[in-house]
């Protein structure tokens, strides 16, 4: 069998790491201080754990939240990437470039939990594609964020 191995990284594409090994827990967390490092309503991250963590491009910057935790994040476009405390590093699960293949398995910080985030399961959903005040808005959009998967040109190629 081998060994695991995920990439991802920020939004611009200037921090990019690989993950080799299995990755720990997985969750969310509702504390107001996630809130804020997420700009969300819960920060979703997971435990790397005895997995093998390398920044294959580049490097988070940091802001100490707290004395015993910082927070990793791309200097250049802000995507929040991390959070680092003395037990380990946890790992923003939406910056993976196949996020899908990481599940939640519990949730911290319930007692800040936003009163209206069980809800929003129950609101109505639209595709994208059905807001017709967006349609040619939409149609000449042109994408500047870094592709789900590893690559050498980027993000020399990219318009600035
Ligand atoms: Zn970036």
């Amino acid at each position: 069998m081998t060994t695991p191995l995920q990439t991802g990284g920020c939004q611009c594409g200037a921090v990019r790491f690989s993950v080799e090994g299995t990755l720990g827990d997985a969750s969310v967390c509702h504390c107001r201080m996630c809130q804020k490092a997420f700009g969300n309503f819960y920060a979703p991250l997971v435990s790397v754990r005895d997995a093998k963590l390398v920044w294959t491009r580049g490097a988070p910057k940091y802001f100490q939240s707290s004395n015993f935790v910082k927070r990793g994040f791309c200097g250049d476009c802000g995507t929040p990437l991390c959070y680092e405390a003395p037990d380990g590093i946890g790992l923003a699960i939406a910056v993976f470039d196949d996020p899908e293949s990481i599940v939640p398995t519990i949730q911290w910080g319930v007692e800040a939990k936003l009163s209206y985030v069980d809800q929003i399961p129950d609101l109505p959903g639209e595709d994208t594609m059905a807001d017709q005040d967006a349609a040619s808005f939409l149609a000449h959009l042109v994408s500047y964020q870094h592709p789900d998967h590893d690559t050498e040109i980027w993000p020399l190629e990219r318009r600035t």
